[in-house]
């Protein structure tokens, strides 16, 4: 824990495990079928090997938010159903679906562009999406039964077949959650009376899943819970029985002694107020350590928690550690799990005025992920 193999300038280490056991009691605890979500790279954490390890778990399905990212999948092997619900305006679905990729559908001319993309002997699968509150994609309810109806006629022609109806939550409130889903469960009844019966309706993603029971409907689609991150403000991984799965790590890159009055890093924002040594970690905001994080993001270094001291630049920022024993090689870990004593990516969301979906996101291209099984 305290050295990174020789040569390492930065890396992420997904520990795949946790993905794994993640999945594994999120399923148990919901009670439902659990279409994995690995858009984004898998919130940088690796897609391919994200889906592997959520599959491993128990996850059923996978998704994405558009087809590239479903034809990545293919292409590395992951054979699961996978759903993609974000398209480009006039695209053609004809070699998504060559490859049996599910389309989520926000409007009538999806519809059509998936219908057309069947073939003599494959029917599209679709999840027909709806617009209950959160005014992103989605059909609106104004045209649910336009859709429907030929959403229905399409299925029976042998050209679609409508697997799930689904929408997304505001997670506004519980109040404001329960009135979309009200509107989704109408418009589940009205589907049944255009006849569509599809064997999934999914609305919950992480959030609801653990905190609005009746929105799991038996498939809930979770994608920051698998990663072991939490979607509450007041609620730790560890009080969700959740593991992060991602630790952002550095080698110490230099250490500097230095007099009182020495400034650190651009502009000088933090000067030393004594004699004492500066540390350098080579991770900066190309690599997605946040630079709205300069003077208040968290790193251990050596096993000793400190604060980055000014500002973040593109590659590297400076630990003012005082008289602690550091040296060059010794491993600063900016995020990990929590219960090892590690600052956690919610620390650094907080110091940085973001949430932890956007920390593990965007870790960027340069940072080497090594794959661990703790
Ligand atoms: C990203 C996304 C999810 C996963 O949300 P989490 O909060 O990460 O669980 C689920 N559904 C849709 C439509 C999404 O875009």
């Amino acid at each position: 824990m305290s050295r990174l193999p020789a040569g390492v300038l930065r890396e992420a280490t997904i520990d795949v495990g946790a993905i794994t056991a993640n999945v594994r009691h999120l399923r148990r605890l919901t009670d439902s079928e659990v279409i994995a979500v690995v858009k984004a790279d898998g919130y940088g954490h690796g897609a391919v090997r994200s889906a592997v390890a959520a599959l491993d778990g128990g996850a059923s399905r996978l998704g994405v938010a558009d087809i590239g990212e479903a034809m990545a999948l293919r292409r590395g092997g992951i054979m699961a159903p996978i759903l993609a619900w974000l398209h480009a305006p006039g695209t053609s679905f004809v070699e998504a679906a060559s490859v049996g990729v599910e389309l989520g559908i926000s409007n009538f001319d999806q519809l059509l562009q998936a219908a057309a993309a069947a073939s003599q002997d494959r029917a599209v699968g679709v999840h027909l999406k709806l617009e209950t509150g959160l005014g992103r994609n989605g059909i609106a309810p104004e045209d649910y039964r336009v859709v429907f109806s030929e959403a229905a006629r399409l299925e029976r022609i042998g050209k679609l077949r409508v697997i799930g109806l689904f929408s997304h939550l505001s997670n506004a409130s519980a109040e404001d959650d329960r009135a979309a889903l009200g509107v989704f469960r109408d418009a589940v009844a009205v589907a049944a009376s255009a006849g569509l019966a599809p064997p999934l309706r999914h609305i919950a993603a992480t959030h609801a899943a653990i905190a609005l029971p009746e929105s799991r409907l038996g498939c809930v689609r979770i994608g920051i819970g698998i990663y072991g991150l939490s979607p509450f403000a007041n609620r730790s991984s560890a009080d969700l029985g959740l593991r992060p799965a991602m630790t952002l790590r550095a080698p110490v890159a230099a250490v500097r002694r230095v007099p009182p009055g020495h400034g650190v890093s651009y502009g000088y924002d933090y000067r030393t107020d004594r004699e004492t040594t500066l540390a350098l970690v080579p991770l900066g905001y190309a690599d997605g350590v946040p630079r709205n994080a300069s003077g208040a993001g968290a790193v251990t270094i050596a096993g000793e928690r400190f604060t980055v001291s000014g500002r973040i630049a593109m590659d590297q920022f400076v630990v003012d550690v005082g008289d602690h024993p550091v040296a060059v090689g010794d491993e600063a870990v900016l995020f990990g799990d929590p219960t090892l004593g590690v600052p956690a990516a919610d620390d650094w969301a907080d110091a940085a005025s973001t949430i932890n979906y956007e920390i593990v996101t965007r870790i960027g291209p340069r940072v080497a992920r090594r794959q661990v099984s703790a």
